[in-house]
């Protein structure tokens, strides 16, 4: 695939762009390591300065952006906007707490004085998807800058007009020549840069293939990669759990960004006593969901962001459909226009062996599970090779001790909805990836944790 702009929601290519040439990829590398010598050494007040200023570029120019990601990647405009608002928010907490987090750790120790110095690696690569444009790169962009290292994008090639508005934010908001570039590249140079000297780690968010592609390649180099991947989350709902919130959340869990979220629910696991109950209200809710032009502000559910999303998707379900899954709704692509428009779909009486029991699905369909009890619930929650995130659903103290303890992903969140939240580390363990980002975890990824004994 070029790079372009193709409106998800009309099929029309808006815009395609020139990739960058090896001697432009070259150009940037350059700049970014000259960069790094100078910018490591600039006062934090200066670093917390420019990136408050960014947040306030991000707030002053929230629609503007928001309305780039609905066009390139099809999600509704209101939540862009939001999804801006959220990039101000990361800006300006790693701001404030940088200084805080990067400060020296003294040790007790036979030598007179110790402690611990975070430091910056330099040049850091990121590899970005295109399902929440904004938010990827600046929870990235934020530690990274805070903590003196300098960045490279390498964004989804379906929004390159996303990646250039990034690239520009941070050279407004102050940050010197080669603090943050994008590499308007294909996925096909993502080995090469990774291996220059120059480029000292990278991250990636994305899909598994992506992710053991870049990890292959960076550690043939011996770099640190963190790997932020693929999700399959269960949204556990035992008997004593209150429905009306848990059925509501699940509609927006599940159908949050056109059901493109690494950490959507996508498994419902719900014991038998209330099963019916919550399928029946899941159905309503799923068929009163008003599909359209993602721009339109009483939109809940745009288009998938590219046709081979939604084939693949459409696949999925209708594979699962015929090894025996019973579909309670939707099932199809919306026929009746153009865009990668699909209905909310949900699928029960899964079989063992069938897409809709082993792999992720990324877009509007939820996979109904009914289980006998919390045992049956939890063991077939962690039957899977992901380990992003949880939700799970109980009034009960015990219960919600034994489903923090046993489920085994990088999140549990009780009675609620799994969201990223800057104040609180994010990723996953097993095929989901690793690593974090956000919080305190996350600025310490891409530093030097030099120890310094002094006699
Ligand atoms: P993708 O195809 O893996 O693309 C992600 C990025 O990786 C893009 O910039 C892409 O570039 C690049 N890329 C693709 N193949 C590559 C390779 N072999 N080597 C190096 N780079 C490569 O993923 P996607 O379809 O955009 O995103 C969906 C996946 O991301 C889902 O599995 C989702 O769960 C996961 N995700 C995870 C998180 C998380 O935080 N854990 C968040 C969001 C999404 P091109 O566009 O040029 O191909």
């Amino acid at each position: 695939m070029g790079i372009a702009t193709i409106n998800p929601a009309t099929g029309e290519t808006l815009q395609t762009f020139e990739a960058l040439t090896d001697a432009g990829t070259e150009t940037k590398l350059a700049l970014a390591d000259s960069c790094f010598v100078q910018y490591r050494n600039t006062p934090m007040p200066e670093r917390s300065q420019w990136l408050m200023k960014a947040a306030d570029i991000l707030e002053g120019d929230r629609v503007r952006f928001g309305e780039m990601m609905t066009l390139e990647m099809g999600k509704t405009l209101k939540s862009a906007i939001a999804e801006v608002e959220k990039c101000a928010l990361v800006c300006r907490y790693y701001a404030e707490r940088a200084a805080e987090f990067l400060a020296d750790v003294p040790a007790q120790t036979d030598a007179s004085q110790s402690f611990v110095r975070y430091q910056p690696l330099g040049v850091i690569l990121a590899v970005m998807p295109w399902n929440f444009p904004f938010w990827q790169v600046f929870r990235f962009a934020a530690p990274a800058l805070m903590a003196g290292n300098v960045g490279l994008l390498k964004h989804s090639s379906n929004v390159p007009q996303c990646a250039l508005a990034i690239e520009e934010i941070f050279q407004k908001a102050g940050f010197p020549d080669g603090a943050f570039q994008t590499l308007l590249v294909g996925a096909d140079k993502v080995a090469s840069i990774i291996a220059d000297d120059r480029v000292k780690a990278a991250t990636l968010t994305g899909s598994e293939p992506a992710g053991m592609s870049l990890a292959a390649a960076a550690g043939k180099q011996i770099k640190k990669v963190v790997l932020e991947l693929g999700g399959s989350d269960p949204f556990i709902v035992l008997e004593s759990a209150d429905l009306d919130a848990a059925v509501s959340t699940a509609v927006t869990a599940r159908l949050l960004n056109n059901g493109q979220s690494c950490i959507a629910a996508k498994r419902f696991i719900v014991v038998d006593a209330i099963a019916d109950s919550f399928e029946k209200r899941l159905v309503e809710k799923f068929e009163a969901m008003k599909i359209g032009d993602p721009m339109d502000k009483d939109t809940d559910l745009g288009p998938l962001a590219t046709p081979s999303i939604l084939k693949d998707l459409d696949w999925q379900v209708q594979e699962s459909v015929n090894v025996g899954a019973k579909l309670l709704t939707g099932g199809k692509p919306l026929s009746d226009r153009k865009g990668n428009f699909y209905l909310p779909t949900i699928l029960t009486d899964i079989p063992a062996g069938s897409p809709a029991e082993a792999e992720e699905f990324f877009g509007p369909v939820a996979l109904l599970f009914r289980v006998k009890d919390i045992d049956a619930a939890i063991k077939l929650a962690n039957a899977t090779p992901f380990g992003l995130g949880a939700s799970a659903w109980t009034n009960v103290e015990a219960e919600r001790d034994r489903l923090i303890n046993e489920i085994e992903a990088g999140a549990v969140f009780i009675n609620g909805m799994v969201k990223s939240d800057p104040r609180l580390p994010f990723g996953g363990i097993k095929r989901s990836g690793y690593g974090r980002e956000l919080g305190i975890q996350g600025i310490h990824e891409f530093v030097n944790i030099k120890t310094v004994w002094v006699r």
